[in-house]
């Protein structure tokens, strides 16, 4: 690689989860720390970090064809971009993207990224640099301080997993379970609000595994976390993403009855309505036992919106079986819900099972519970009309006078109204569709 003049601007595209836009974020504030600004909206940047996702098939080839492109339209411009790859197909790939694409001067996995400043030394200097290292807590402690942030912000409170599902690549992309310290989340979350978030989504692969210890030396869970999050006068809302049943404790439970800024919102993925599959699949819960937990979440906070995450085509997924997962998801009726096919990764147990399901049988069977979810998605969203409640307004509509915001429930909101980015309004939900719901205006409320 030749030395190059240092990048003036810059480009984060993020794949994948929410915990993958945190790291985006957070990894734009390293570059901008350094004097690099964020490029021009269809403008070419001199730098471009691909952030990204590695929990379904074809991520990779696609990390590929983006590199393929970028260069293709640098050449045309006279001036190719320098390119990071950071995230999870970096984690798993490492020195074959060295390899394979001469126009990347720096690999970063997601434990690492703190040291892109220093990477990026090395680049202008001409050196090709891979870091895939994961050393426990130095990420967070090492990055710059929070800046101007939206309304509703993002704070990565737990990473890692140590569940080891049989079809799942994160254990080994995100490395084990780890909580970050409660006084540094308190703080980042303050610092956070001071520049301007009212809502504050807590992630983590397994969120509901944090715990820590308070200043009395006191060990708290996630529900702890919460209770003192929302002592933050102007945090407004608070929601947390993705829990595992396995993790839940009678105080989160608790938390959604008493805390008035934990959103009632639950997402809690089961994967699959079968017993056998689950098992296969190594979660350590049944159907019934995650629809008992349900049950109580909802004897907590009556009106909670359930969310959910499901599988379908599990090696040897039988036809039974699948619609044991129609079952589930008729008994819940899921306000939101993600479905996948079941993708195969390299290394993981279930890759090397028997009997994996046909593709066109795994596509029809994601139809048919795409329609059950679909039709229970409409369905809440219809028995939400008529409610008054408060919306966080996020940002524009797509047609002009339009502004966007999101209910309790996390629905997509949509008004006709002047409104600003920020705003809480108090409104009437007047009309549902599939996806989402017109508000009316009924008024402002004190920020
Ligand atoms: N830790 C969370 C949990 O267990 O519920 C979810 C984390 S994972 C990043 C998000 C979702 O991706 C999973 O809930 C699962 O439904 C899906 N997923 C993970 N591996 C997959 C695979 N190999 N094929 C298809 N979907 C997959
Ligand atoms: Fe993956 Fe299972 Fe861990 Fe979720 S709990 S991140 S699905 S291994």
């Amino acid at each position: 690689m030749k030395t190059t003049d240092s990048p003036r601007t810059y480009r984060v595209k993020s794949f994948g989860c929410q915990m993958n836009v945190y790291d985006g974020e957070r990894m734009a504030e390293l570059l901008e720390a350094k004097g690099i600004t964020p490029a021009p909206e269809g403008e070419a940047a001199d730098l471009v970090v691909l952030n990204t996702c590695h929990i379904r098939e074809k991520a990779t080839e696609k990390v590929y064809s983006d590199i393929g492109r970028l260069v293709k339209s640098g050449a045309e411009a006279g001036k190719e971009p320098m390119i990071a790859v950071a995230g999870c197909v970096a984690q798993a790939e490492g020195e074959e993207i060295m390899k394979r694409a001469p126009a990347v001067g720096m690999v970063v996995g997601p434990q690492a990224y703190h040291r892109l400043g220093d990477m990026l030394d090395r680049a202008v200097k001409g050196e090709r640099s891979t870091d895939t290292d994961m050393p426990e807590d130095a990420k967070f402690a090492a990055l710059p301080k929070r800046r101007k942030v939206s309304p509703t912000a993002f704070l990565t409170v737990q990473e890692g997993c140590d569940k080891f599902c049989t079809y799942c690549v994160v254990p080994y992309t995100r490395g084990a379970e780890i909580s970050r310290p409660y006084s540094e989340l308190v703080d980042e979350a303050a610092k956070l609000v001071d520049a301007g978030a009212r809502e504050i989504t807590l992630l983590g692969q397994n969120v509901n595994a944090w715990s820590g210890e308070d200043a009395k030396g006191h060990t708290l869970g996630l529900d702890g976390l919460i209770r003192e999050l929302a002592k933050l006068p102007d945090l407004k809302r608070i929601r947390y993403t993705t829990s595992h049943p396995n993790d839940v404790t009678e105080g989160l439970i608790a938390a959604h009855g008493e805390v008035e800024k934990l959103m009632p919102y639950l997402h809690l993925p089961v994967q699959s309505g079968s017993d056998r599959v689950l098992k296969a699949m190594n979660r350590s819960h049944t159907a019934e036992s995650y629809l008992k937990l349900l049950e109580r979440f909802r004897a907590a906070r009556p009106d909670i919106a359930l969310s959910g995450d499901f599988i379908v085509g599990f090696p040897g997924e039988t036809e039974a079986e699948f619609e044991e997962t129609l079952n589930i998801v008729d008994a819940v009726g899921y306000a939101q819900a993600f479905s996948f096919k079941y993708s195969p990764r390299p290394g993981t147990p279930a890759a090397g099972m028997e009997n994996h399901v046909a593709k066109e049988v795994m596509d029809e069977r994601l139809q048919r519970l795409q329609a059950h979810l679909g039709r229970d998605q409409y369905a809440f969203n219809k028995a939400s009309v008529g409610k008054t409640c408060d919306i966080l307004i996020e940002r524009r509509g797509r047609r002009p006078g339009q502004w966007l915001g999101k209910s309790p429930w996390l629905q997509s909101v949509f008004f006709d109204s002047e409104l600003q980015i920020g705003d809480t309004v108090r409104a009437e939900l007047v009309h549902a569709g599939p996806s989402s719901l017109q508000g009316r205006l009924l008024e402002q409320v004190a920020a």
